[in-house]
């Protein structure tokens, strides 16, 4: 299938809605044609190569794209949300990070996609959400659509206990704000439930691995019930970790078939 044209859109209100996290809001006419989507969609801002970001058709010629979860598309009004960490390393970050800092009601930006990550699976006894705040807008947009009576846990670290955040969710999920520990250590003191879990994990990458080996080493969940992905890098950016990704995921998915 052909990639969707990228689209215009106009910031129609920015706001830090908690200390790390930036949520802005989109519109423009562009929007019309935007598909309704399910948890875990994605779009892609597009900057230039000094990380301005792109304006108009004619600046897509070489173009940095950094990867934002849907946050929330409202088809009536034609304004689509995206929540944006702001990172900063020794004063480094990147153009994603620094734009959301800066961008206003008023400011253009090019975006690609939707994408679609591979859904959570549909059979289950219960379910397993893990993730840092880059996995959030996916987690709660999950937890909403939830049955009733779901049971299981999400497990989310976040920077800050003022990045907590609260979500709609079915009373028999768990949500665990891993604050003080790594995302990993907080898993690994979980009550793991009986029955087969359908498991969905986004955030850095060393997390990811090791994550993904406990899972399949120690709770031997089958790969097919879980969509597990990296969703940044540390050190790397994130043209430099999609590189590090497809061939950590080839040779992880040989492995398998070994
Ligand atoms: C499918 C998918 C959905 C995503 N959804 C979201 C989302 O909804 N919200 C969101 O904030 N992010 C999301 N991300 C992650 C986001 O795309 C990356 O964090 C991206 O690298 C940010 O771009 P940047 O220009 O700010 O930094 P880059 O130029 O890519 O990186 C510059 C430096 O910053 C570091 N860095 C990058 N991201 C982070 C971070 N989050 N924390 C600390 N250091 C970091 C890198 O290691 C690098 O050293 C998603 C990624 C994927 C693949």
């Amino acid at each position: 299938m052909a990639a969707p044209t990228p689209r215009k859109v106009t910031i129609s209100k920015s706001q830090r809605i908690t200390p790390s996290v930036q949520r802005i809001w989109f519109t423009g006419d562009e929007l019309s044609t935007f598909p309704s989507v399910s948890p875990g969609a994605y779009i892609k801002l597009m900057f230039d190569l000094q990380g301005n970001p792109a304006t108009s058709a004619s600046d897509l010629q070489h173009v940095a794209m950094r990867t934002y979860t849907v946050n929330h598309f409202d088809s009536n009004k034609q304004e689509l949300s995206i929540d944006m960490v702001i990172h900063a390393d020794n004063g480094i970050t990147g153009p994603a990070s620094a734009w959301a800092t800066i961008a206003k009601p008023g400011d253009s930006i090019m975006i690609a996609g939707p994408g679609q990550s591979k859904p959570l699976s549909s059979e289950y006894d219960w379910v397993l959400f893990a993730g840092d705040m880059t996995a959030l807008p996916s987690i709660r947009n999950y937890l909403s659509t939830l049955p009733s009576n779901a049971t299981g846990f999400a497990v989310i670290s976040v920077a800050h206990e003022t990045d907590i955040v609260v979500c709609e969710k079915p009373v028999g999920v768990e949500i665990i704000w891993a604050t003080e520990m790594s995302l990993p250590a907080a898993l690994d003191s979980l009550n793991w439930l009986s029955g087969r879990p359908a498991v969905w994990v986004a955030c850095e990458f060393s997390d990811m691995r090791a994550i993904r080996k406990w899972l399949k080493d120690e709770k031997l969940v089958p790969h097919h019930q879980m969509y597990i992905s990296s969703y940044w890098k540390k050190g790397r950016s994130e043209d430099q970790h999609k590189i590090d990704k497809k061939q950590d995921s080839d040779t992880y998915l040989k492995s398998l078939t070994a």
